[in-house]
């Protein structure tokens, strides 16, 4: 269907202590909106900010009726924020971005023009990534690959979470309810045809980054471990081959001392015992943590608890005062 200026348009932010930029973000995400589309809604996702994020965005409400506010009971991620403006978007499209300015709302038409060309998402691409330090940008590249060779699912490091999809993807994204959620992978597991539009990512307008390390290593294992089992698969292997090589290990020892009568040349080689008993210990505890990761997940999972509670939804056609968790 092609997409018009009366096409209901959402737009979606995820927003965690962005006290310090909130209110630019929606100034400048209003007036692309404004016009370039008669329908529209900017629904922010408060995921449980501990600043005046929530106060600012109640100000900018009081003057547009387009602006809706979700607010989460506390911290539940980025992810599940995301989650929860996908499914209480109501638009024909609905774009995906970050409310920090590092993704320029000024994209938001290119990209919506970009799905009449026969599209279902639409991806934003970045050329390259500007006050990242080499380290940060070479641990990234190495988990896009990992991550392409154990799920079998392509995502190119240089594109964010800032996209635009039609309904249709929207609805697939949402029916998926896994717990543990990797939006990225997420998008890439629906399908649909996707396109990618180039643009260059600013820095942060104000604020700080919310993702480090731990948090970081973290979301790659979630991204990994929901949609693969290959580190299982791996793992199994190579016990099997560990196994075999403790197997003729010891055939050799036991035959050398029947044929050979001669235990001091066995006992001599203790340092290759300490060398073996360490390596198979450290193989062990490697397999061991692997098999702990997905059966933490396999936890998270299996209690299939509600990904987020919404405290307050408002603005829009319906307001809803008590927790609730659905549209
Ligand atoms: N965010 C969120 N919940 C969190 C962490 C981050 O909603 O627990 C939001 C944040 O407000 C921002 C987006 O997710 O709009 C990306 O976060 P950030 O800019 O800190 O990540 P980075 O761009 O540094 O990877
Ligand atoms: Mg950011």
């Amino acid at each position: 269907m092609a997409i018009h200026k009366d096409t209901m348009l959402s737009v979606v932010a995820p927003c965690y202590n962005e006290e310090e930029v909130i209110g630019e973000f929606i100034i400048r995400t209003v007036e692309v909106l404004e016009e370039n589309f008669h329908n529209y809604e900017l629904l922010l996702v408060d995921d449980g900010s501990k600043d005046s994020t929530v106060e600012k965005i109640a100000e900018f409400q009081r003057k547009n009726s387009n602006i809706r506010l979700i607010r989460f009971s506390r911290n539940f991620g980025k992810e599940a924020a995301v989650t929860a403006g996908l499914e209480h978007s109501n638009g024909e499209v609905v774009v995906m971005l970050d409310c920090d300015l590092q993704d320029p709302p000024s994209l938001i038409p290119s990209l919506v023009k970009k799905l009449d060309d026969g599209y279902d998402i639409v991806s934003a691409q970045h050329t390259m990534r500007r006050k990242e330090t080499w380290i940060k940008k070479s641990t990234s590249k190495l988990f896009y690959r990992l991550a392409a060779h154990m799920t079998g699912l392509t995502i190119p490091d240089t594109v964010g979470d800032y996209r635009v999809m039609r309904r249709k993807v929207v609805d697939a994204v949402t029916s998926v309810k896994d717990n543990v959620r990797y939006m990225k992978m997420i998008y890439a597991y629906v399908g649909f045809r996707n396109a990618t539009v180039l643009y260059e990512r600013e820095p942060r307008f104000a604020g700080y980054t919310k993702y480090n390390y731990p948090r970081l290593i973290q979301a790659a294992l979630d991204a990994i471990i929901s949609f693969s089992d290959k580190p299982l698969r791996y793992i199994s292997l190579m016990s099997l081959g560990v196994s075999a090589f403790a197997l003729l290990l010891t055939i050799y020892v036991i035959a050398y001392k029947i044929l050979m009568g001669n235990t001091a040349a066995i006992a001599n080689g203790w340092t290759s015992l300490v060398v073996l008993i360490n390596m198979l210990f450290c193989l062990l505890f490697a397999f061991l943590a692997v098999i702990s990761e997905y059966i933490s997940r396999i936890l998270r999972e299996s209690k299939n608890r509600p990904l987020y509670f919404a405290e307050e939804i408002r603005g829009g056609r319906t307001e809803y005062p008590s927790i609730l968790t659905q549209k």
